[in-house]
């Protein structure tokens, strides 16, 4: 069989670049397109030559529709409006779409669900290994624990970060909750500032740093009276993300359509 093409979203971004190296080194996919927005400096360009190394022979585009429809997987990582567009096109074109961009609303999401109706979509806020071992065990140590341990969850992103908190902060918050037996709406507790009185049992709290070039660490904190629990995963390179979500772009190749995350992909269950 051939390799499966590859559409990257966003190519001029930091994950953009990072999945069209790894894609052009892959044996087991082959790049197709490169899409960026209109106003883009690289539209025009070759992918390789706008990246600073050898020509790729893959022109970039602001024109999705003709590049995704002959492709076999759509890799983004871009913005929430992007995001539903390119979720729209890659059901149209049954595609496989693998999805990292974090910050999308309820409104994003129904979309997102509609398209899943029509062709597989891959979404996790993080698509690291580690990190989705992390959620696993999150929600193990809160079903473990009693509403006496307050859980936190802090997280530090690069000073670029336009969200907060990060998606892979809400994917643990989540899981926490769930092992709590209850839903993350009902435990969330609204970034403290000023006089916030005193904690509510049972709450789950979020607290966000930005600063650098950090490229993305989360720590649960399970505390209790006496004693602390602290899970933590650090990123150190950005590469973990593209490799996830190459893999996830493979895996979904005989899957059908639905909505997928990474513990489908990795098998964690
Ligand atoms: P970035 O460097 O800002 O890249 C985003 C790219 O998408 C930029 O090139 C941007 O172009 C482009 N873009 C925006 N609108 C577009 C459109 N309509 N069509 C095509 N391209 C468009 O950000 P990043 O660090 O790569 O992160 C991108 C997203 O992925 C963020 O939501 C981030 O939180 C998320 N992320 C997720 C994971 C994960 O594992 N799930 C890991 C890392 C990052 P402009 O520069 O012109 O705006």
């Amino acid at each position: 069989m051939d390799k499966p093409g590859i559409v990257v979203a966003g190519a001029s971004g930091r994950m953009g670049q990072m999945l069209i190296q790894l894609i052009g080194d892959s044996d087991q996919a082959r790049l197709v397109g490169a899409v960026d927005r209109p106003d883009s400096p690289w539209i025009g360009q070759d992918v390789g030559t706008a990246m600073g190394g050898a020509a790729m022979g893959i022109v970039v585009t602001d024109d999705p529709i003709e590049v995704i429809a002959g492709a076999q997987a759509v890799i983004d990582f871009t913005s929430p409006a992007a995001t539903v567009a390119l979720a729209e096109l890659t059901a149209q074109a049954r595609a496989v779409h693998v999805i990292g961009t974090t910050g999308l609303s309820e409104g994003d999401l129904k979309h997102i669900a509609a398209a899943a109706r029509h062709a597989p979509i891959i979404r996790a806020g993080n698509m690291s290994l580690g990190v989705n071992l992390l959620v696993g065990l999150t929600r193990k140590v809160a079903a473990a624990l009693g509403e006496d341990w307050d859980i936190d969850v802090v997280e530090a992103h690069h000073r670029h970060k336009v969200d907060a908190p990060s998606g892979t902060a809400l994917m643990l918050g989540e899981a926490a909750a769930e092992g709590r037996g209850k839903s993350l709406d009902d435990l969330r507790t609204p970034a403290r500032e000023g006089i916030t009185g005193a904690r509510e049992e049972g709450s789950i709290g979020f607290a966000a740093i930005r600063g650098g070039d950090v490229v993305g660490e989360h720590d649960v904190i399970f505390a209790a009276d006496g004693e602390r629990v602290v899970l933590r995963h650090l990123a150190t390179d950005r590469a973990i993300f593209a490799r996830g979500a190459l893999r996830a772009a493979l895996w979904g190749q005989d899957k059908g359509p639905g909505e997928y995350d990474m513990s489908d992909v990795l098998g964690l269950g």
